[in-house]
């Protein structure tokens, strides 16, 4: 139930075209230790470049953020791709709103993150979506976080390869 489907160390090591020739068509992604360092405001060159990539590539991108409302949409509308902030992730109803702006079944979305106790478990509840777990940018963050990590490592003992 837990496991995501795939790992990789960073968003732009997720290979785009084993995406597409697997069917994905949509990607829902999150924000804080996937796509940007928790107290960073500056994309990296590397992801800013992957999601050129994935435009060109013809996927529908959303950003399902926990984070507040300024920081994600600014950042989502810079990528020119949806938003769904506050999402209260593992809860699946900031999915369901993404798939629903993506306007793909679920079976082409996949979901990208950091966190096993948000990103993937959400997704899992929302209809099993394809999981693929980042390694977090960055180690500091909410205490909350903290602890889910703390947990992870529990759960997920061979996570880092
Ligand atoms: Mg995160």
């Amino acid at each position: 139930m837990l496991g995501p489907n795939r790992f990789a160390p960073r968003l732009h090591d997720v290979s785009l075209a084993e995406l597409s020739e697997a069917g994905i068509r949509g990607l829902i992604i999150d924000l804080d230790n996937t796509l940007l360092g928790f107290r960073e405001t500056e994309l990296a060159a590397e992801h800013l470049a992957w999601i050129a990539e994935a435009h060109d590539r013809g996927f529908l991108m959303c950003l399902v953020s926990n984070n507040f409302e300024p920081r994600a949409r600014t950042i989502a509308a810079r990528l020119k791709i949806g938003c769904v902030p506050n999402a209260l992730k593992p809860l699946p109803f900031g999915f369901m709103r993404a798939l629903k702006h993506l306007g793909l079944p679920r079976s082409q979305v996949a979901v990208v993150g950091d966190q096993l106790f948000t990103d993937v478990l959400g997704a899992k509840l929302c209809g099993n979506l394809y999981t693929i777990l980042t390694e977090p940018i960055e180690t500091h963050d909410f205490a909350i976080t903290r602890m889910f990590r703390f947990l992870e490592r529990i759960v997920l003992p061979g996570r880092r390869r």
